[in-house]
């Protein structure tokens, strides 16, 4: 686990705040921390519970600490995590929650829960975590991280210091890229792009072994559906359907391209391209097809990423995606062409 906040990339603003707020001792019972998957609230709740915890007091963890070491393994018994990744969390935890809450610390001055992805909790789960927040004991501290703090109850929302999670300039996220993955090259812009300013989502990119074989193959095949031949749509669906597994990955890229040929025919300004390494295929693309297909098409695929979500038939749900978009982009849209 990273041990420093300094080794934070951006979220200046929140930590700053915290950092603030430790040094002049005015630590909230109740944090919330909203934000986008993979934006670092997690990352932060663990390191404000370690600086909290930790036997020298500073507003960093030490790291070296018994305290430190303890939170380093996720072992404090101070600290403790409800994790609604996996799943609802009922009202049966938040009053086992409750009655160890009003047990005095083990070892800390503080005893600090961090509830990730609090809107998982049930709506009687939400009133009993209430009851706890009007009445904390002195040393009791929750962290909630979610998407979405309006899913929680105003009377929770009421109680806590909301922060909000900024996403990362590019730029930022480039810098990192640079220093964490060395041999990227190139496709540091692209990944920065790809990851919507999330420094997770960056990672996950950078650090995935098909990355480049996908994103070279989708590309080659988008390419193709030019080609007034329907080989073509049915060999880029058979490649997603092969990928099954990558399917979110493999949509983004297919977004990446579309909205890239809008940019192109709309503003011709090669700045804010994503796929920038791809600029001539796309450059043909834009050539060959009206803004309005384009549009048509981004619906298309973002209706698709909804329907997988919903758990529809997968390859059924690609082939109509290609289907619609090939004939769209060989102005057959909405028309049958059998
Ligand atoms: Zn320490």
């Amino acid at each position: 686990m990273n041990m420093s906040f300094n080794k934070i990339i951006g979220q200046k603003v929140v930590i700053n705040s915290l950092k603030n707020c430790i040094r002049n001792n005015k630590v909230s019972h109740a944090y919330i921390f909203e934000g986008p998957e993979g934006i670092g609230k997690k990352t932060i709740a663990s390191l404000l519970a370690s600086a909290l915890t930790c036997e020298r007091k500073g507003t960093d963890p030490c790291g070296v600490c018994k305290s430190c070491i303890q939170n380093k393994s996720g072992n404090h018994p101070d600290v403790k995590f409800l994790h609604g990744e996996t799943g609802s969390i009922g009202v049966d935890m938040i009053r086992d929650l409750q009655k160890d809450m009003y047990i005095k610390p083990y070892s800390a001055d503080k005893k600090i829960y961090i509830i990730s992805e609090a809107d998982k909790m049930t709506l009687q789960a939400q009133n009993s975590l209430l009851k706890v927040l009007e009445e904390p004991p002195a040393y009791g501290m929750f962290i909630l991280t979610t998407i979405n703090a309006s899913l929680l109850l105003k009377t929770i929302l009421s109680r806590s210091v909301v922060l909000r999670f900024a996403v990362h300039p590019y730029e930022e996220i480039e810098e990192f890229l640079k220093n964490e993955y060395p041999g990227l090259g190139e496709e540091v812009s692209v990944i920065a792009r790809l990851s919507g300013g999330i420094i997770g989502r960056a990672k996950d990119v950078a650090e995935s072994q098909e990355f480049r074989t996908l994103r070279r193959d989708i590309f080659n095949r988008v390419y193709k559906l030019l080609s007034p031949n329907k080989a073509v749509l049915i060999d880029a669906a058979d490649y997603f359907i092969e990928y099954k597994q990558s399917n979110r990955l493999l949509l983004d890229f297919l977004l990446s391209w579309f909205r890239d040929v809008l940019i192109i025919k709309e503003s011709h300004d090669k700045k804010k391209v994503i796929n920038i390494d791809m600029i001539d295929n796309i450059y043909e693309f834009a050539l060959n097809v009206t803004s309005y297909s384009i549009c048509k098409i981004i619906e298309i695929i973002m209706d698709t990423k909804k329907k997988i979500d919903m758990n529809v038939n997968y390859a059924l749900a690609i082939e109509t995606m290609f289907i619609r978009s090939w004939e769209e982009i060989h102005g057959n849209g909405g028309r049958s062409t059998v």
